[in-house]
């Protein structure tokens, strides 16, 4: 009896799962495994948002299993020696992995290979799992990854890509002892909002914001900034944890057809992008891609009033606490936030990119450093030195105010787009309200960095 081990990471779902599937074709049983690596809590990725939604996903992967003939094995410690362990105790002759990007996961597969070359059982990495084209897959000529997204797009979009897989119908999982599922509700400091994690809710959630025509994605390519219509697929965690396939959204998206859908699907390239961009320099985690020469202020009361929602900035201050209720954030807030902290505030991106990783469901290092460092102009934007005004951002993407009268309730009693500039308002009415004056004026702001910049 043949015994393979499939170890799951950020791929944790039975429909398109190819690296399950090879483990499948090339053994009579195979061990579904995933392990909870303290390592991940020393690194400080553990964030409680992610790790109440990670524990819903174990949950919804163990039922799938279970329904065919399998079950998930849990275990706890250093992911090879697990590893390891379970190699030991079964006899297997494989073990299948997704490809990943983060540093982490570079590290995890050098470590896996080595000690299972040590033991003569074989590793095997699959491509295209975690991203739709894997990272590489393209690139231009001499250069290992693209650094202009418009060019890597029109290659993204002639690569064409594998097809989808459907779920397996059944498994053998050998007799070996595990750890109990960890569960959503024993965590601690999770958002009140969180949203609920696993593969059937993000098959739910994808099959419903497929059909839905007014704020799905048939309306995606008008709708995807208005920041109350909340008309995006909030799909980014199911993506974060594979949940769902990348590339799976990529055909039922195009089968779909029509600018939403064309819309849509861009915005997965972008994810695809930023995968190749940390894979070919692991250092664009922490280090500018291209350096600007910034000294950056340290300003701990504007930091904190940033991470608050307490600027006195209302379109800001509603998008940041979007993030502290919901630990997720709408696109066109991260932009505006970010936009705020480095440019108008002039705050070094790495303490914004920290406290979103603290917090956002779908904290990913590659998607999140990459656009701190997109809006910041120390990555691949090819317009580093754009400053998003505030104020025109919430008069153009919220203009009635709903956005920040949902997520501020001080301003609530503020009718109309009169909500996004309280300051203006005369003394009583203004002391009446429970908020702050502005930390800065965009103005200012803007003029500082330029300043900085060495722009004038
Ligand atoms: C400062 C900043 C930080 C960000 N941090 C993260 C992060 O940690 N994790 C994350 O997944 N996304 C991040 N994004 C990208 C984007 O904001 C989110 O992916 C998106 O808001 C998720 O909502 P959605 O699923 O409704 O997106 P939709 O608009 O429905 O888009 C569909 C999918 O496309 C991908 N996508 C969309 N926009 C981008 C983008 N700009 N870059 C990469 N992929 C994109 C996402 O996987 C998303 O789920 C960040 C953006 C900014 C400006």
């Amino acid at each position: 009896m043949s015994v393979a081990v499939m170890l799951f990471t950020s791929d944790l779902r039975l429909h398109d799962q190819p690296a399950l599937q090879a483990a499948l074709r090339g053994a009579d049983e195979v061990v579904p495994l995933f392990v909870l690596d303290p390592g991940i809590r020393k690194a400080g990725f553990d964030a409680p948002n992610r790790r109440a939604f990670l524990a819903d996903c174990l949950v919804s992967l163990d039922a799938g299993l279970h329904e065919r003939g399998g079950r998930l094995v849990i275990r706890t410690g250093h992911v090879t020696e697990q590893v390891c362990r379970v190699v030991a105790e079964t006899g297997a002759r494989a073990v299948h992995i997704a490809a990943g990007v983060s540093g982490y996961a570079v590290r995890r597969e050098e470590q896996l290979r080595s000690a299972l070359a040590a033991v003569r059982c074989a590793l095997h990495v699959h491509d295209g799992v975690v991203t739709a084209l894997p990272p590489g897959r393209v690139t231009p000529g001499g250069r290992d990854h693209f650094a202009v997204f418009s060019a890597y797009f029109r290659r993204w979009e002639a690569a064409g890509l594998r097809g989808a897989m459907a779920a397996p119908r059944s498994l053998r999982v050998p007799e070996l002892a595990g750890h109990p599922l960890p569960r959503r509700t024993a965590v601690t400091g999770v958002s009140p909002g969180l949203a609920k994690g696993g593969e059937l809710e993000g098959r739910r959630r994808l099959s419903a914001w497929l059909a839905d025509t007014d704020a799905g994605i048939a309306a995606y390519a008008e709708r995807h900034d208005d920041l109350p219509g909340d008309a995006t697929s909030r799909l980014s965690p199911h993506l974060h944890f594979g949940t769902l396939s990348a590339t799976e959204l990529v055909h039922r998206a195009r089968r779909k057809g029509g600018p939403g859908a064309d819309a849509f699907v861009r915005q997965l390239a972008w994810r695809d992008f930023h995968h190749q961009v940390l894979a070919a320099r692991p250092e664009a985690a922490h280090a500018d891609y291209r350096t600007r020469g910034d000294h950056w202020r340290t300003d701990e009361k504007a930091i904190s009033a940033w991470k608050d929602g307490r600027t006195g900035c209302p379109i800001v201050d509603a998008a940041m606490r979007q993030l502290l209720h919901e630990g997720w954030m709408h696109n066109r807030g991260r932009l505006l936030t970010a936009s705020y902290l480095t440019k108008t505030l002039y705050v070094d991106w790495r303490i914004g990119a920290r406290h979103f990783l603290d917090l956002l469901v779908d904290g990913d290092i590659a998607n999140n450093q990459l656009n701190w460092q997109w809006v910041a102009g120390t990555g691949t934007d090819t317009r580093p030195n754009r400053v998003l005004n505030p104020l025109a951002q919430a008069k153009r993407f919220d203009p009635q105010g709903d956005y920040v009268r949902r997520w501020v309730p001080e301003l609530a009693q503020l009718a109309g787009p009169a909500v996004h500039q309280p300051w203006k308002l005369d003394g009583l009415d203004r002391a009446r309200l429970d908020y702050p004056d502005p930390l800065v004026e965009p103005a200012e702001g803007r003029a500082r960095f330029e300043r900085a910049r060495g722009l004038h």
